[in-house]
């Protein structure tokens, strides 16, 4: 059996944000995930892989994530799906933090698909569930392919942490409520990329994350 998607990290901006590129083995279209800049280094990457930009998805409207979806966007003409619109005001204060954290390229766009929890959003053949995961920010969303058991969570979730919750209308009881009632069901079999740092799977951040593993909960 072959998979039917592939996926390749690609780490951008000083904060190391992994930028993910998703794409379905059929039809060789793929989806950006999080370009937080670099872009030129983005394009070449589709380029190497052979792979046509069918979408531009993002999880959250922080800089590191997002700063370059408007010149990636205008570089392909690929649509922006999400985030929620409740991070419309992350977006819209994109360019003030760009210059702030020493990305002055970073710039604010306009969805042209906001995302809601339940949405499905298609690549090539496959279809991909949209999960609202509010916490980190109001409007983060997460992707989640079924078939491939694979999600990219942004900064909800990471190998042994979980999302800061100091911003600006982040709440960290709905962020432990987005990883538990949202993330979990999904299944321990799930692997999923995170904001920063490397993979991992739910059922290893169960047994192992010291804020939200079964164990550390129950307590
Ligand atoms: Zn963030
Ligand atoms: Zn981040």
């Amino acid at each position: 059996m072959s998979l039917p998607i592939k996926a390749a990290i690609a780490p951008v901006t000083p904060l190391a944000q992994n930028c993910t590129i998703v794409w379905c083995t059929k039809t060789n279209r793929a989806a950006i995930i999080d370009p937080g800049g670099e872009v030129p280094r983005l394009l070449d990457a589709l380029t190497q892989y052979g792979l046509t930009l069918e979408k531009i998805w993002i999880t959250h409207g922080h800089m590191d994530h997002a700063g370059g979806t408007a010149a990636l966007k205008e570089a392909t003409g690929a649509p922006i799906e999400g985030p929620h619109p409740d991070d419309a005001f992350w977006i819209d204060r994109m360019e003030e933090s760009g210059a702030r954290w020493g990305m002055p390229e970073a710039r604010g766009f306009t969805p042209d698909r906001w995302l809601q929890d339940g949405d499905k959003v298609t690549l090539g053949e496959t279809e991909w569930e949209v999960f609202h995961c509010p916490g980190h920010t109001p409007g983060h969303v997460v992707f989640f392919n079924r078939e491939a058991r694979f999600a990219q969570v942004g900064d909800v979730l990471f190998q042994g942490s979980i999302g800061r919750t100091d911003f600006p209308r982040g709440n960290h009881q709905d962020l432990i409520d987005s990883i538990t009632q949202k993330l979990w069901p999904l299944g321990d079999d799930v692997a999923f990329v995170p904001g920063h740092g490397p993979m991992s799977t739910f059922g290893q951040e169960r047994k192992t994350n010291p804020f939200v593993a079964d164990a550390v909960l129950a307590r």
